[in-house]
């Protein structure tokens, strides 16, 4: 790996109280280009910007693919990821549907630590303090063809970020608008469906609601996914969640809650769940929550849906099942509690 450090650190300019999510980015970075075939030797620079031609595919044709992982600082000022072998299984997943070239884990994984490493007073401790990691490739060969580059660039870069709470969540569930489709590219991580995603939910914040539940495409019927992330539902004492299918991404923090809460005591069903259900559960008094799980806010409570135009409320409880279920799996990340299920990776000390 070839390592060119920052002459000064731009850390003492940051201001760690007041972080906007995803906008501050660390001293440094790691760029490693495809070309001819072959991965490169991979490099870690100052963080900067850099050229690529104006024809470059990924501006045309939408070759890109990211990841979001976390890393931690514990109480002994040790860093920690977050099952980031997970992570890059599934960058690959994405990288083979788009017809891009996997990434070999010691260049992802090796080149992770590495960079961790070198930014590593980037992480601060204390509760709701993290690192966020965002891996991507672009494809950066030249020339507006419709045909899959073959030059691509794979990077890291990194954003200290607090605890990200999005505040009320509002959402509506989409009847007309789909996220993802049979056959499509919504099980992977590409840059294209959240571009997608962006007017519909427009037009939810029009109408006073933070983000869209998606359904599925051919019926609208199916509760898939909260805006940018994975949906629970608890119905009584029991937690459902969609099965994993192509229309949606699998999630690591979905997985973990579904092991946690199972570890827990906490029922668990995975399975489709309709409108309708919903719906009826309400009107039943036995919806007791909605939230989102993705590893930028851990877990977001939904304080309510709209569907046809009717506003469905959900009980303002005292302890909730999100709740307990995001301090447990943040006590493991923040390694506050065992880890019994291995998750935990350490990087450095
Ligand atoms: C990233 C993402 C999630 C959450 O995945 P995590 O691995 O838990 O961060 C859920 N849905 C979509 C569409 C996503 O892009």
């Amino acid at each position: 790996m070839n390592i060119t450090l920052a002459e000064q650190s731009k850390i003492n300019s940051v201001d760690f109280e007041n972080l906007p999510f995803g906008s501050v980015f660390t001293d440094h970075m790691l760029v490693c280009d495809f070309k001819e075939g072959a991965w490169q030797k991979p490099m870690i620079q100052p963080y900067q910007p850099f050229m690529i031609d104006p024809s470059a595919k990924v501006f045309h044709y939408g070759q890109a693919i990211f990841e979001g992982m976390k890393a931690y600082k514990d109480a002994n000022g040790a860093v920690w990821m977050f099952r980031p072998e997970e992570n890059w299984k599934r960058f690959n997943h994405s990288a083979e549907r788009l017809a891009m070239p996997e990434v070999p884990e010691h260049i992802f994984m090796d080149g992770l630590k590495t960079l961790l490493t070198i930014d590593k007073n980037w992480v601060k401790a204390g509760n709701g303090n993290s690192l966020y990691i965002r891996p991507f490739m672009i494809a950066i060969g030249s020339g507006v063809i419709a045909n899959p580059s073959t030059q691509y660039r794979f990077m890291i870069i990194l954003s200290p970020a607090k605890s990200y709470y999005a505040g009320e969540v509002k959402v509506i569930i989409a009847q007309h608008y789909s996220r993802a489709a049979n056959g499509g590219i919504g099980a992977a991580k590409a840059a294209g469906n959240y571009a997608g995603q962006f007017y519909p939910t427009k037009l939810a914040h029009e109408k006073g609601f933070q983000q869209v539940i998606w359904t599925d495409d051919a019926t609208h019927t199916k509760l898939e996914e909260a805006g940018t992330m994975n949906v629970f539902f608890r119905i009584g004492d029991t937690l459902i969640t969609a099965p994993t299918s192509e229309r949606i991404l699998d999630g690591v923090t979905r997985k973990s809650i579904l092991t946690l809460a199972e570890h827990l005591g906490i029922a668990t069903e995975v399975r489709s769940i309709t409108v309708k259900e919903l719906i009826e559960a309400h009107q039943n008094n036995q919806l007791k929550e909605i939230f989102g799980a993705g590893t930028a806010a851990v877990i977001n409570p939904i304080s309510g849906f709209s569907y046809d135009d009717v506003y469905y409320e959900l009980p303002k409880l005292e302890s909730s099942t999100a709740l307990q279920l995001k301090q447990k799996l943040t006590d493991i990340q923040y390694k506050k509690s065992e880890d019994p299920f291995h998750w935990t990776v350490k990087v450095c000390d």
